[in-house]
């Protein structure tokens, strides 16, 4: 089963849910979703249980919760790849992936464009749906990748 459909069922197994949005990018999305909304069934208590499980390993995890909407990128007066760095920190604190955090660091942070550059404008947090700390999760990025 696809992440996707994982969320979508979890909500639309909650009582008084008559629509469910998901945003979809191709063919195949909608495909997935399409396959298991025909016949909709409700998470059963087994597949419950396993997102309170879910629920609990992420909330202890201090992997940074961007989920790469790029919202926060089009008004940032710097060019800062704001999502493509966390993504780059998350490799590391998820995972302990150092040297590939590094190299999708640079990928992502050119000259001129790294985390170090950011000037605080706090553009990018006033149009964050998740309400992140982004100067500062920007600040640890600096420090673990840039010294
Ligand atoms: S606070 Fe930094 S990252 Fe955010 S928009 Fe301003 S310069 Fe860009
Ligand atoms: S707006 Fe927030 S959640 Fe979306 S990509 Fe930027 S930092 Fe991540």
């Amino acid at each position: 089963m696809s992440y996707a459909s994982w969320a979508i069922r979890f909500v639309a197994s909650l009582d008084g849910i008559i629509t469910v949005l998901s945003g979809m990018s191709n063919i195949q999305q909608m495909e997935d979703n399409i396959s298991y909304m025909k016949d909709f069934k409700p998470l059963n208590e087994e597949e419950q249980r396993i997102i309170q499980e879910a629920q609990r390993i992420i909330g202890h995890s201090a992997t940074i919760p961007c989920t790469a909407c790029h919202y926060c990128v089009d008004g940032c007066p710097k060019q800062i790849r704001i999502p493509d760095i966390f993504s780059a920190m998350n490799k590391e604190i998820g995972n302990g992936q150092a040297e590939e955090a590094k190299t999708a660091y640079f990928n992502a942070a050119a000259e001129g464009h790294r985390a170090s550059d950011c000037i605080e404008c706090r553009q990018c947090e006033r149009a964050c749906p998740q309400h992140l700390s982004i100067t500062n999760n920007l600040k640890t990025a600096a420090k673990m990748f840039e010294n």
